[in-house]
């Protein structure tokens, strides 16, 4: 495995080249670059994290309508949040963006800290996440590592092997360190997230419009492809699990909200059994009533980071409404025309729209 090397002549100029590549061809116009507060650096810098670019920009635009500042998104309740973060998935960094808000306010006088460390002792944030807050928002010089920048420096350099293996971090801090210029920090910080972005992707890079390709060890070697190095397989497990979606006579669905923790803390979701033999069972306990029909749905796999999940919908149809209930005791009524302003897991919103 290639361990961190000492940065050759060719490559001190790397900055260099990068910024006069990204004031040409880099993004100037993404929404959390109109403005460059710590806030919407943060908050745009925790959504782009596992999600494109183009995925985001509508979920900024709402973010920041409904919370346009860190005291009004600490206030805000957590489920107006996860609401507004349905469908962009990896919830606990919706509720880590909630507490860490709430934290800047209560221990840091509504102003976030301009330091890597202060900064990283918040919720959610991870030291690069840190770096881009401090270089964006701060100017400072302060180094970043997202997926996008190890792609590039991986191949740049040639270090072999996974990123989460903990040599191979090692040196891609190490490199990412010696790159990182000491002026126009905030400029570097974007330019290089953008070349991983846009020309150093994932499947095929546009090595010839690069501006760092003269010397590139990967490209010279012609193997791109094998950079960054693969996490070592492991066949996920399959679980299973039934969801009962019970519509009452008025229509509305029914939804509890989950624990905190564990899979879709905090959000709505059907009830969860072990098979459908169980789901007349639960309506009587619930309601006392039995359900005109149980229709089994098609069986679809949703795959969380450590394993796959089964999942098989019974939709029961009640003969009559049940009493309201209060969202406040964790169970809802779901009325599809006038939807609650609650987080909802990404296969219940599936699930839900397909009613
Ligand atoms: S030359 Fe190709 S592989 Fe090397 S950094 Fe540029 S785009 Fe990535």
């Amino acid at each position: 495995m290639n361990t961190r090397r000492t940065v050759t002549p060719p490559t001190t100029d790397f900055a260099h080249r990068l910024l006069r590549w990204f004031d040409r061809h880099g993004r100037h116009d993404l929404p959390w670059q109109r403005d460059t507060s710590a806030y919407r650096v943060w908050v745009s810098e925790i959504m782009l994290q596992q999600t494109q670019v183009k995925t985001v920009i509508p979920y900024f635009e709402r973010f920041m309508a409904a919370f346009p500042t860190v005291q009004a998104l600490a206030a805000a309740p957590v489920d107006d949040v996860l609401h507004l973060w349905t469908g962009l998935g990896y919830y606990a960094r919706a509720r880590n963006l909630h507490r860490a808000a709430q934290q800047v306010c209560t221990e840091h006088g509504g102003s976030f800290p301009a330091c890597v460390d202060t900064l990283e002792a918040l919720p959610g944030i991870g030291r690069s996440t840190a770096g881009a807050i401090v270089s964006i928002a701060f100017g400072q010089r302060a180094v970043i590592l997202d997926g996008n920048v190890k792609r590039v420096l991986a191949r740049h350099q040639a270090i072999d092997g996974w990123p989460g293996q903990t040599a191979v971090h090692r040196s891609l801090w190490q490199v990412a360190d010696d790159f990182t210029p000491a002026a126009r920090s905030a400029d570097y910080t974007q330019a290089i997230m953008d070349l991983g972005a846009t020309l150093c992707t994932r499947g095929k890079p546009r090595c010839s419009d690069c501006p760092v390709a003269s010397d590139c060890a990967a490209l010279a070697s012609g193997r791109q492809a094998d950079y960054p190095g693969r996490k070592p397989k492991k066949a996920l497990p399959v679980k299973q699990t039934t969801l009962l979606i019970a519509v009452a006579a008025s229509g509305e669905v029914y939804l509890q909200q989950r624990p905190a923790t564990g899979i879709w803390g905090g959000l709505w979701c059907f009830p969860e059994l072990e098979g459908s033999g169980q789901c007349e069972r639960l309506c009587l306990d619930l309601w006392g009533l039995a359900p005109l029909s149980l229709s089994p749905g098609q069986t679809f796999r949703h795959t969380f980071s450590h394993y796959h999940l089964d999942i098989t919908p019974v939709v029961a149809h009640l003969p009559a409404t049940p009493a309201a209930i209060m969202a406040s005791d964790g169970q809802l009524w779901y009325n599809r025309a006038q939807p609650a302003r609650v987080g909802l897991a990404a296969p219940v919103a599936r699930l839900l729209a397909s009613l």
